[in-house]
């Protein structure tokens, strides 16, 4: 791919599995396998599927076109990688699950969240499975890792979101239905999803923190999808769920009331350093395309590469980034061990989250003028990776758990 010459489709190109830092592969041989099979499947049949729909990161695929991928993913064995094994998963260990998902990232492709439906597939319910009846399993579990159905997450509101516990959609216990009245915000995937893991409060007193948990159908009546805001990396896959007296069984509630904030963050630790692989396969992203177009850019008659100030900056980037990605798969090992790693699993997303967006930064400084032009990789890569130090924890949130940790609760 010339990263430097074809602006908008750069963005749609994927690089090759290429592996960026040197020395001896880090996981399993089976993750190994997986990775040498899924990039194929990345840089071939989607990045086909890519060009041909004209599909980048900011013209996303319709719901018909996501499924056929995520479909075909299930089909090559990848979209249900993360389910519990007896669910059809691979039973990686979490090592190998962020060396697959680094490795996915790391092609650059605009279909990575999809191939093992992170935004809407498995790893949103595979959790959930432990806890869920019979019927729960059949009517919402299996259709989604069946690749039927897809699925979101909806805790945010405007007043509960570093503040998760501060949920106000309410649930009230009618019968044998739960009425559910309030609104959810910037929940991903919620444009296209057919179910949502609801986080409602079912206390009395709403002053109270008594939440729960729910499996909704987004397609029932009271309850409907508003989207339409994009977000700073350009995609619109991000809604609010608006419920009006939506009236759900209490079949429906997912384990014990009160319980819903443990179900729904019960793997954070885990969900946490799960990120951390999205934000330094595309930092590698940013620096495989900075370094690219350093030995290829030419001012005042050589390399831009052969200034030092440009070799140093290429050298802060990679040093940077290996130093994040070493923390994040030393965590991998930690909780792959049983240690708790609550500070640890923080520590990584702080560190992967600010140092990718100084990749990603020093990306487009490289770049120059081509590298503020919209639809360049790099001017892509940085306003996505501007998100991640916000999303799933703030840098703050993250900062107060490792604190925590150290201090204890000194409130
Ligand atoms: C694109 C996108 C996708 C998302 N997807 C989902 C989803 O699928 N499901 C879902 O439930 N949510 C989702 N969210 C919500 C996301 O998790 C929240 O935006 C995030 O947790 C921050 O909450 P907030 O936006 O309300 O910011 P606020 O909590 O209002 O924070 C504002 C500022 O105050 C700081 N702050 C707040 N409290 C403290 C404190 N105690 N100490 C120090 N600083 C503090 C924050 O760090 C931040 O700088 C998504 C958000 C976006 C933008």
């Amino acid at each position: 791919m010339d990263a430097t010459t074809t602006p908008s489709s750069s963005t749609t190109a994927t690089t090759g599995g290429e592996r960026f830092f040197a020395g001896p592969f880090e996981g399993s041989e089976r993750a190994a396998t997986v990775i040498a099979q899924v990039t194929t499947f990345l840089d071939g049949e989607l990045a086909e599927l890519a060009r041909e729909h004209v599909i980048d990161h900011e013209h996303g695929a319709d719901r018909a076109l996501l499924q056929r991928v995520w479909k075909r993913s299930r089909e090559l064995g990848f979209y249900g990688m993360t389910l519990p094994e007896k669910m059809g998963g691979l039973g990686l260990s979490v090592l190998d699950h962020v060396l697959v998902k680094e490795a996915i990232y790391a092609t650059g492709s605009p279909f990575a969240p999809h191939v093992f439906g992170e935004l809407s597939g498995p790893p949103r319910v595979g959790a959930l499975a432990r806890f869920a009846t019979p019927l729960q399993m059949q009517r919402f579990i299996l259709p989604v890792a069946q690749a039927e159905k897809a699925i979101c997450f909806a805790l945010t509101e405007a007043e509960a979101g570093s503040d998760a516990g501060n949920v106000q959609t309410h649930a009230v216990r009618d019968g044998d239905d739960y009425v559910i009245n309030g609104r959810k915000r910037f929940i991903s995937g919620s444009p296209f999803a057919d179910f949502a893991v609801l986080v409602a409060s079912t206390a009395a007193d709403p002053a109270q923190r008594e939440v729960s948990a729910f499996f909704v159908d987004l397609h029932a009546p009271g309850v409907r999808v508003e989207s339409g805001y994009k977000t700073m990396a350009g995609q619109s896959s991000t809604g609010d769920i608006v419920f009006d007296n939506h009236r759900v069984p209490a079949t429906q509630l997912i384990g014990e009331p009160g319980r819903g904030l443990a179900l729904a963050l019960g793997r954070i630790t885990v969900n946490r350093l799960l990120h951390c692989p999205a934000m330094v396969g595309l930092a590698t992203v940013a620096l495989r395309d900075a370094r690219d177009y350093a030995m290829q850019r030419k001012q005042f008659g050589r390399a831009i590469g052969q200034f030092q100030a440009i070799q140093h900056m290429l050298a802060e980037m990679s040093t940077d980034l290996a130093a994040a990605r070493a923390l994040m798969l030393h965590t991998a090992r930690q909780l792959d061990a049983g240690i708790d790693g609550r500070a640890e699993s923080s520590m990584a997303k702080l560190c992967c989250s600010e140092t990718a967006f100084r990749v990603a930064d020093r990306a487009v400084q490289i770049h120059g003028g081509e590298g503020i032009v919209q639809g360049r990789r790099v001017e892509f890569l940085f306003r996505m990776l501007r998100m991640y130090r916000v999303l799933t924890g703030t840098s703050e949130i993250q900062k107060n758990t490792i604190a925590r940790e150290l201090l204890g609760d000194t409130r």
